[in-house]
């Protein structure tokens, strides 16, 4: 397991060190509990050597209280937003071309201004945001999507790549209030880091003879940072992409209903930390055969914690685009959510 965790992972320390002025002490025992605690910072990088996503997390920042401040407001928020357009599709939302699809829970809609050729919402039936929490409703939204893009492909045989997006809340980047999730397909090829990502995991099979889910899932079990649900793997990330990242792992060959346990297993732990604004991405191989191999392409969900609503500075910066994730949260009190 040691060879596979450094096959997969780089993993180094290093510490910080700085001089705090008398004046400064105060509020920095009041931050963060002593002067000492920051006069020494350890920071941990990781390294995903197969993908090359890396985190910067600091334990000194990892130790402040989570502690949403716009919880309340936020819940006022999403009330006044009662009435949206969302919360009357037929009227309030355009159609594709090849109709509505109806689920229990949600039905369709066109996307008014579109990231690619076919671009849907997916409507909850249910205004709040927050309350798509049970296996039903997610199972139902899965499956909901699904037809959407088995709809669209039938319409376009060409864009057989599917793309099925959430993003929870404006701090998510969700531009309507109400619950809502977003399918897209594409064509040519599937999106850069879907593609990415299969290819590297060829690559890492190709010359360590390894499947590289399988790794990835057994280093993070064997640390103690996963749970099954159902038939997916669920581990919180040591590289994660931003704060509390979680993937929902699949088999190969599985569809994403596979997921739903794995997926609501998050959110409940998300919602026990605090988390207000989450995104969700499902990768995906392609709903028709495009002569690559998707063999051991493992289907999975990631989610990811967008932070707190009432915070006016963004969580991503020039580091996070540009160089390594900066994280606070520790994986390892995510996975201890995770398992209650
Ligand atoms: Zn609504």
């Amino acid at each position: 397991m040691r060879a596979t965790a450094s096959r997969l992972f780089q993993v180094s320390s290093t510490v910080g060190r700085l001089d705090p002025p008398v004046e400064m002490e105060p509020w920095i025992v009041k931050l963060f509990g002593s002067v000492q605690a920051v006069r020494e910072q350890r920071i941990i990088r990781v390294t995903d050597l197969v993908t090359l996503q890396g985190a910067l997390f600091n334990e000194l920042r990892a130790r402040r209280p989570m502690e949403v401040k716009g919880a309340d407001e936020m819940r006022r928020t999403i009330d006044e937003a009662v009435g949206d357009p969302f919360c009357k599709p037929a009227t309030g939302t355009p159609a594709d071309t090849f109709g509505r699809i109806h689920g229990v829970h949600g039905s369709t809609a066109a996307n008014i201004a579109k990231y690619d050729g076919y671009h849907g919402v997916l409507v909850f039936e249910v205004h709040d945001p927050l309350a798509a929490t049970d296996v039903a409703m997610i199972s139902d939204h899965l499956t909901t999507a699904r037809r959407w893009a088995n709809a669209a492909l039938e319409a376009d045989p060409g864009a057989r790549y599917y793309f099925l997006m959430w993003n929870a809340t404006w701090r998510a980047g969700g531009s309507v209030i109400h619950g809502h999730m977003q399918m897209t397909t594409t064509r040519g090829m599937h999106y850069p880091k879907v593609e990415a990502l299969r290819r590297q995991a060829l690559a890492y099979q190709a010359r360590s003879e390894r499947d590289y889910f399988d790794d990835l899932w057994s280093v993070h079990e064997k640390l103690g940072l996963g749970v099954e649900a159902g038939r997916a793997r669920v581990f919180a990330s040591i590289t994660p992409i931003k704060e509390r990242e979680v993937i929902v792992l699949g088999r190969p060959g599985d569809d994403e209903g596979a997921l739903a346990e794995g997926i609501v297993r998050t959110l409940a732990a998300y919602r026990s930390l605090g988390v207000v604004a989450h995104n969700m991405a499902l990768y995906l191989p392609p709903l028709a055969p495009d002569g690559d191999d998707w063999r051991r392409f493992a289907p999975h969900a990631r989610l990811v914690d967008r932070g707190d609503p009432a915070n006016r500075t963004s969580d991503i910066g020039a580091m996070e685009l540009y160089a390594a994730s900066v994280i606070a949260s520790d994986p390892f009190r995510v996975a201890d959510a995770l398992r209650t």
